[in-house]
């Protein structure tokens, strides 16, 4: 069987086919060992299940006879990305080969079929058919239809769809209460991570992630290639403490401006001094070193305020009546 493509979810495809019954499973890739976007943990446990991963292959077309599928002919892949990193695959046309299969599985990626979904709506599509929409509302042109998930980000994590069906969810909610703004005290994401590349991080805690335990020995990948069960190890229970006790060294600190009361507990929790308040002012102060000549000029313009009532008041006092001027 071949399976075309590199990712997660081609290593997925391969190890369940061969669970299924499938033999000389191998999935084939554009990109060479090092560039392909499977997670690097995954990659091992199909060898080590005997998927095969023959690297630099880009699909030419499906070679059939009497209508049934014989093999896949491939082109060598000389490069997948420009020099800005876009995903431009080049070929050499002149290095071909056949591969023979019964089956093949592409898992290149998924495209969007909105069949007459927004027919009729102001909905705005971009080149690849995803949905134009507010990053942080998710709402579209169409006022009252909002997207989010791989349809809107293109392929992600599970975790990624959730927080975006989170956040849709409080924008529809806003939306259909009258007078509610869908952008006041939304969290924007414009989080901009530490340059860990140039910090001392001597005294810090480097304490790195820990990795659950996984047997790698051939009799215990082959049981795990016969069951669906994650046969994956777990945490043991000082791993789990080490891991709990781990700073995440995020640098990144929220604060929601509308709950917020500044009272400064929160800078007393980080034990690495992380968070600090800091006082804004509405519009710029004045510097303490050139304070000096602002407050003799307050003082004289009070002075010459007070000496201008101390004239004034008496002989307001002289026509209306009432009590002497004091200082
Ligand atoms: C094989 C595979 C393995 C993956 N493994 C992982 C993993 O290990 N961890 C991880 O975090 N992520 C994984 N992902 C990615 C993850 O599944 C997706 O990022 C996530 O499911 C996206 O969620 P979603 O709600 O945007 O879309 P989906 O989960 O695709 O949900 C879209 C839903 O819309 C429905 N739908 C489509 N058209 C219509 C219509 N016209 N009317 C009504 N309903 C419709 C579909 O039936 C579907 O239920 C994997 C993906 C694949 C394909
Ligand atoms: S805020 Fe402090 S404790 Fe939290 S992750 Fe950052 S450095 Fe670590």
């Amino acid at each position: 069987m071949v399976v075309i493509g590199g990712g997660n979810v081609a290593i997925d495809v391969a190890r369940t086919a061969a669970r299924v019954g499938s033999t000389g499973v191998t999935m084939f890739s554009l990109e060479s060992r090092a560039e392909m976007p499977a997670s690097a943990d995954e990659i091992v446990e199909a060898e080590e299940e005997h998927i095969g991963i023959d690297n630099g292959w880009g699909p030419v077309r499906i070679v059939t006879e009497n209508g049934k599928v014989t093999g896949v002919e491939f082109r060598k892949c000389v490069s997948v990305f420009d020099e800005n990193r876009r995903f431009s695959p080049k070929f050499d046309d002149k290095t071909t080969k056949i591969v023979e299969a019964d089956y093949v599985i592409a898992s290149i990626g998924q495209a969007i079929d909105w069949g007459k979904l927004l027919e009729g709506t102001k909905v705005e599509l971009k080149p690849n058919k995803g949905p134009v929409a507010d990053a942080i509302t998710y709402q579209t042109a169409e006022g009252d239809i909002f997207v989010g998930g791989d349809v809107f980000t293109g392929p992600r994590f599970a975790i990624d769809a959730i927080a975006a069906g989170k956040e849709g969810a409080i924008s529809l909610h806003r939306y259909v209460q009258n007078g509610q703004s869908l952008v006041m005290g939304r969290l924007k994401r414009n989080y901009i991570p530490l340059n860990k590349d140039n910090v001392d991080l001597d005294g810090y805690d480097n304490i790195p992630r820990q990795k659950a335990v996984h047997s790698h020995d051939a009799a215990h990948s082959m049981a795990a290639a016969k069951s669906f069960r994650d046969t994956r190890g777990t945490f043991t229970p000082d791993q789990i403490k080490t891991e709990a006790s781990r700073c995440l060294a995020c640098g990144a600190t929220y604060a929601d401006e509308n709950m917020c009361v500044g009272c400064g507990l929160c800078t007393t929790v980080c034990k690495f001094e992380a968070i600090s308040l800091v006082r804004k002012y509405d519009e710029a102060g004045v510097d303490f070193r050139e304070l000096k000549p602002h407050i003799v000029k307050n003082v004289l313009k009070r002075k010459v305020r007070i000496a201008a009532r101390n004239i004034t008041r008496p002989i307001d006092n002289l026509i209306h009546g009432g009590a002497p001027a004091q200082e």
